[in-house]
């Protein structure tokens, strides 16, 4: 048994394929996505008093006032994002682990990073203990981006920005896109930044969502 089969069960497996369902439902058809949600079991990301809500679809209190984002909003980022196999993706926010195992299991390398060093090092665990070795967890201020490894093929910004910092542009692929939701406070439009040439940008402005702030240099300051 895997260390993926020990944390997982019949009835964990069915409430996710209903969940699948539910997403597909409400529009989500990139199968590529759909299969990843139907694989990473949410549930090991939840203290296990909790189990019965983790395939609800809506977020959930991790701690530290923050949550893990809505299984709706992670596939309409990840398939936004595009993610190709062995793609370098930047994730800003890791939160729970959890959307950063959904680009794992896209075959992505994936570089996160969190500024809240309990939900850091929960994160890094539970990454670490489903054996996603293609995860690298990271303690920071990523809304600066992450100089040391960049330039990136995607950047997927996971809390809600005041605006979108010059950093993480900079520090994508030509060809590559940035996903993360702008706006005040309380209400974000989700935007899609491609790089098609060094100095040339599309910027889409799309569906819009409510995300926890963003802090750091270029987040909220409170
Ligand atoms: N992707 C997460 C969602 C977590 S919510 C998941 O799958 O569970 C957003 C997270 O972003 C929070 O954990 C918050 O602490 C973190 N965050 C906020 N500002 C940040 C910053 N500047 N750098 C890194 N992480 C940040």
């Amino acid at each position: 048994m895997n260390a993926f089969e020990k944390q997982d069960s019949f009835k964990h497996k069915g409430q996710r394929r209903m969940l699948v369902q539910e997403l597909e439902r409400k529009g989500i058809g990139d199968m590529r996505v759909l299969e990843a949600i139907n694989k990473v079991p949410r549930h090991v990301f939840f203290e296990s008093v909790f189990w019965e809500h983790a395939y609800e679809d809506r977020p959930f209190p991790i701690g530290e006032g923050q949550t893990i984002t809505q299984p709706y909003t992670v596939a309409y980022q990840t398939e936004l994002l595009e993610v190709e196999e062995r793609h370098k993706v930047l994730e800003i926010g890791t939160g729970s682990g959890y959307q950063a195992c959904i680009l794992a299991e896209l075959g992505a390398r994936v570089f996160t990073v969190e500024i809240i060093e309990s939900l850091y090092r929960n994160a890094e665990r539970q990454i670490r203990s489903l054996g996603y070795s293609s995860v690298k967890t990271f303690l920071g201020d990523g809304s600066v981006g992450f100089i040391g490894e960049a330039p990136f093929d995607r950047i997927l910004v996971t809390a809600a920005a005041p605006h979108i910092p010059k950093a993480l542009v900079d520090q994508l692929k030509v060809g590559g896109c940035l996903v993360i939701p702008v706006g005040s406070r309380n209400r974000q439009q989700m935007i899609r930044v491609r790089k098609l040439a060094k100095n040339e940008l599309q910027k889409e402005v799309l569906a819009p969502f409510i995300f926890v702030p963003l802090r750091g240099q270029e987040g909220w300051r409170s």
